[in-house]
């Protein structure tokens, strides 16, 4: 079944349950009027279905490759390249200085998620350019900003980011590639990177790498490291891409998935770069891309997962075997259980990454540090969920096909193997919730406690009107209260074995939010019988997940190398 991009659940969101109101209230994204938002939204859902869904399975069966040094991208991905430049949707929320629409960050998530769901493999290059632009945009000098955010902007360059290293893959610190000093303003950079998404594409005149590296003497771990920009080709006076620079693609990885992204081995052989940002503050300038790509890769996986539901969903509908109500298996109740978790998790995990995204601009138009810390702790969280989402309902769209879900030919499959690495990169699910219950909660659990009063009082406010559902999310929000503040007095080093539980409860929490606002909205239509769903059956989980926490990691980390192995 053809993609179509889930516009009008996009607005229900904005408008009864993620609180959009707010943002257009600010004198900053005035502009961003409902009207203005749904012919955004309208139109890039529209290229979606009609230009990237139809490349989805050309990615699949023709990858990426390198020929001569080049990569070669899938049938009709410069096509559909051409298509999301020329539309404007590379970076909509962009510096309008500089060529940018200037939207929020909220509306560029919510075309971001729609992209993934069309075409995940081409959607990643558009991605990375995005934080690469935000990066530049916090980090860069006014002459590499004129320089290079027009073209990145425009869509006529694209962007990368290179941490990883075969040495240094979570342990970023770990990193050795140098830069050395060319005393006219520009570095030489030399090392190798792995694992490089996009290193290099056709149809963009030039690819821009920003490169972690180190100065000679600068100290061990993440203090030593410097970010550079290194594009393809150096810009000459005008502009214009001049000479090659002194960097290659080496080979591109084989992978389990996303073979329409090329996933690069780089080496750079004393490569002209410029330094962004002062020495030794590179992996705070990276971390701007970085977490502008958390949220984004979160995105993905909601994407993904919309995609796989719709291919399920559709699947369900024709299928016929077994006495069915319907006639198809969408009339059995197993088949039922399934989507509607689907539907339901979707929801939940598009909303979180929402919210986060608003947290995010209601940060920038005020200026308050409330919303720059409640967009902060909801990160890890809008990664870490949506991904793990995108991953559970994949496989669960392969499991409703039944045998067809294991043939490739049905497709399900692939959105299984294309999104399984969203849980992996930009920082694996294990390293978001590490951060979660280290830096996240450094506050002593203020942004949670902020958002749990939040959850609390709207559940306190719908208790008239829904009763049960109300109470339900109340409770929950009341023991993860408990437990978040009984997490706050362990010592950091023995929070990390509970981490992951911690942020699947955190979500699980968040979702019995949403779904609730939503049932308030639309309490006896598809959306107040889905959350109904989700309350009553997923919510739950939510507990043994705490009971989990609560056990501490003294038991686990009993359990020695040499117990596995037995
Ligand atoms: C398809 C693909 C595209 C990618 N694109 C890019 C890109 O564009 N740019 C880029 O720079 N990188 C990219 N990466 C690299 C990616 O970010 C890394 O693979 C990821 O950060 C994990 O590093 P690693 O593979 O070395 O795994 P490792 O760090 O070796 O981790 C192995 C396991 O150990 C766990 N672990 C590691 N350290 C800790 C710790 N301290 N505490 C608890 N658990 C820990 C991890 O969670 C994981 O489960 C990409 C990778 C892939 C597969």
């Amino acid at each position: 079944m053809p993609y179509r991009a889930p516009v009008s659940e996009f607005s229900f969101l904005l408008e009864n349950v993620v609180g959009f109101s707010a943002v257009q209230d600010t004198q900053r994204f005035a502009e961003a009027t409902t009207d203005t938002v749904t012919a955004v939204l309208t139109e890039a859902g529209k290229m979606c279905d009609e230009v990237m869904a139809p490349l989805q399975r050309n990615g699949d069966l023709h990858p990426a490759r390198l020929e001569n040094g080049v990569v070669r991208s899938s049938p009709g991905f410069a096509e559909g390249y051409k298509a999301i430049s020329d539309g404007g949707w590379v970076a909509i929320t962009a510096d309008p200085e500089y060529g940018g629409m200037g939207l929020p960050v909220v509306i560029s998530t919510a075309v971001n998620e729609m992209m993934s769901g069309a075409c995940l493999s081409l959607q990643l290059n558009p991605l990375l350019t995005q934080g690469q632009i935000e990066a530049l945009e916090h980090h860069a000098s006014d002459e590499i900003k004129a320089l290079y955010l027009p073209k990145l902007i425009s869509g006529e360059w694209s962007g990368t980011m290179n941490l990883t290293e075969p040495q240094a893959g979570s342990d970023v610190g770990a990193l050795s590639s140098k830069a050395e000093d060319n005393g006219d303003g520009t570095y030489a950079i030399t090392g190798q990177k792995i694992f490089i998404s996009w290193g290099d594409a056709d149809f963009v005149e030039n690819v821009c790498h920003l490169v972690l590296a180190r100065l000679p003497g600068a100290p061990a771990g993440t203090k030593g490291i410097s970010l550079f920009l290194v594009p393809k080709f150096i810009p000459d006076a005008a502009g214009n891409p001049g000479v090659a620079n002194s960097l290659k693609v080496v080979s591109l990885e084989h992978k389990m998935g996303l073979h329409g992204s090329p996933t690069c081995v780089m080496s750079y052989e004393g490569a002209t770069g410029w330094m962004i940002g002062a020495p030794g503050s590179g992996m705070k300038a990276m971390f701007t891309m970085m977490n502008n790509a958390r949220l984004g890769v979160g995105g993905q996986g909601v994407g993904a997962a919309e995609g796989a539901y719709q291919h399920a969903l559709a699947f369900a509908n024709e299928r016929k075997q077994g006495k069915s109500p319907f006639d198809t298996i969408i009339g059995h109740a197993d088949v039922r259980r399934m989507l509607a978790t689907m539907k339901a998790e979707i929801f939940a995990a598009r909303a979180i990454a929402l919210d986060c995204a608003i947290s995010i601009d209601m940060g920038r138009a005020t200026g308050e540090a409330e919303w720059d810390a409640r967009a902060a702790f909801l990160t890890p969280i809008a990664k870490a969920f949506s991904t793990d989402i995108g991953c559970e309902v994949s496989e669960m769209g392969v499991q409703v096909h039944g045998g067809m879900g294991y043939v490739e030919e049905s497709g399900a499959a692939q959105f299984y193997r294309d999104v399984r690495v969203t849980a992996i990169y930009e920082g694996t699910n294990g390293i978001q919730a590490m951060d979660m219950v280290g830096r996240k909660l450094m506050d002593g659990g203020e942004a949670a406690a902020r958002l749990l009063d939040e959850i609390e009082a709207d559940a306190e406010a719908a208790k008239g009107a829904l009763p049960e559902l109300a109470g339900a999310v109340w409770e929950a929000a009341e023991t993860l209260r408990e437990t978040t503040e009984w997490l706050v007095a362990q010592p950091m080093a023995e929070r990390f074995g509970t981490a992951v539980p911690y942020l699947r409860a955190f979500a699980r929490v968040l979702g019995g939010h949403y779904h609730l606002r939503a049932a308030m909205a639309d309490p006896d239509g598809a959306h107040g019988r889905i959350a109904r769903y989700y309350i009553t059956r997923l919510l739950p989980e939510h507990a043994g997940l705490l009971g989990h926490v609560r056990a501490g990691e003294a038991e686990l980390m009993e359990i020695s190398p040499d117990d596995l192995a037995a």
